[in-house]
């Protein structure tokens, strides 16, 4: 029996994840659940899953988690707060960790569970953005296995199995929705609202990441994400627009081989992938009937005058150093800014480039930098977004 911890349970992810362990009682249980705020949603998620931990990283919701187990009969331990997290997903309450809280806060549990040699199914891009170079050496030195979650890597490592395959690898080609406003020309985004922002037209998610798959800097954090897990550099990694949805990447080898993934786009293959790796398990996700999806597959290059976040990801990929976690904390407050209404959607773009453009990126890669960058450019950002 595999006990997993799901970080995020409250989110997209988080459902996707529970919804597959649901359906595997003999061989999985969700023994740890983790939430930010939402307790009556986690409390919910409880009584449904009876996991042995319950935590919340808000202090101010930890009476009402302790209490609401407690009167719903339950055994569930309530904890709150980020080092409580932190312990569990080290500790044997959990062999798997699902890590799918959303931003740079979900670094210090995807940490942990790397440093305690923890299977790893990594839904948190933005801790690979933040802090890659350190969370592969520390998942290395630690001994846990990272199975990529977000679709496009999953697919990559279905298609390189083993280190002979990956041996051969000769270039990445990552696909891309194009999200709600493909085709668009870039003055035609200035009043965009929210709403439609998060209206993806292939894709159920949370409302940050649905925002990036707009602005295509999602597209840019995967290209990060991808030259991380899989050790190829930005130049070996390119982007392709595929409407569809249907092929989740693609890898070339040096013999001309190109394979690719194909499936539904339902986050719940990925999970399923994750949990049963490297036997494959039942996900509630239909097999592709190509005929029935249109019985085409499109193909376009991305457009990087409108969606100039991609362009941004690749240049602070090839700077290095901090400056992926400069545009990645620029970029989740210029995303909550917009969220909030404080800023149009072309403004996004405008203070991830302002930021990364004021601040020098450094090269030493520890913790304590890392930190440092990622709040300086958190202040430069709501400067910058305040000016707009
Ligand atoms: P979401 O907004 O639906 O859920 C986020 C979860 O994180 C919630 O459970 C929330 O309570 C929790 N959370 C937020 N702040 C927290 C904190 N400080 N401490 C503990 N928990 C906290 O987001 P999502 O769409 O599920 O995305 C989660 C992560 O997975 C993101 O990094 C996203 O980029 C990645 N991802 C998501 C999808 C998808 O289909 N949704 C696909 C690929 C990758
Ligand atoms: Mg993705």
């Amino acid at each position: 029996m595999k006990q997993v911890a799901v970080l995020g349970a409250t989110g997209s992810i988080g459902a996707s994840a529970l919804d597959v362990i649901a359906r595997h009682p003999d061989r999985l249980r969700a023994s740890v659940l983790a939430a930010g705020r939402q307790v009556d949603a986690l409390l919910e998620l409880c009584r449904r899953h009876r996991p042995a931990h319950a935590v919340i990283a808000d202090a101010a919701g930890f009476a009402a988690l302790r209490d609401g187990l407690r009167d719903a009969g339950l055994d569930t331990r309530a904890h709150c707060g980020d080092a409580a997290l932190a312990d569990l997903v080290a500790s044997d309450a959990c062999d798997t960790v699902v890590a799918a809280i959303v931003g740079a806060a979900g670094l210090p549990s995807t940490l942990a569970a790397a440093r305690a040699g923890k299977r790893l199914l990594l839904a948190n891009k933005e801790s690979l953005v933040l802090a890659g170079e350190l969370l592969m050496a520390t998942a290395r030195d630690g001994g846990a296995t990272i199975v990529p979650i977000d679709s496009e890597h999953n697919a990559i490592f279905q298609c390189l199995p083993d280190a002979a395959a990956h041996a051969g690898l000769a270039r990445i080609v990552l696909t891309a929705s194009g999200g709600p406003f493909r085709g668009r020309a870039r003055a035609s985004l200035a009043d965009v609202t929210v709403e439609q922002a998060v209206a993806h037209p292939k894709w159920s998610m949370g409302p940050k990441i649905s925002v990036d798959s707009a602005t295509l800097m999602n597209k840019g954090l995967e290209v990060i994400e991808a030259h991380h897990l899989f050790g190829v550099a930005g130049d070996r990694i390119d982007v392709l627009v595929h409407p569809q949805s249907l092929v989740h990447s693609l890898v070339e080898f040096v013999d001309g081989s190109t394979l690719a993934q194909l499936g539904l786009p339902d986050m719940r293959t990925a999970l399923a992938v994750g949990l049963g790796w490297p036997e494959r398990i039942a996900s509630g996700v239909s097999g592709l009937d190509l005929l029935a999806q249109g019985g085409r597959l499109d193909f376009e290059p991305p457009d990087l005058e409108a969606f100039p976040c991609l362009r941004l990801a690749f240049e602070a990929l090839a700077i290095g150093g901090t400056a992926p976690a400069i545009l990645n904390a620029a970029n989740e407050v210029a995303v909550s800014a917009f969220l909030q209404r404080r800023i149009g959607f072309l403004s996004i773009p405008a203070v991830v480039e302002s930021t990364l453009g004021a601040l020098p990126a450094a090269a030493a890669v520890s913790l304590e930098v890392l930190h440092e960058a990622d709040a300086c450019a958190r202040r430069h950002a709501e400067q910058a977004a305040s000016a707009t």
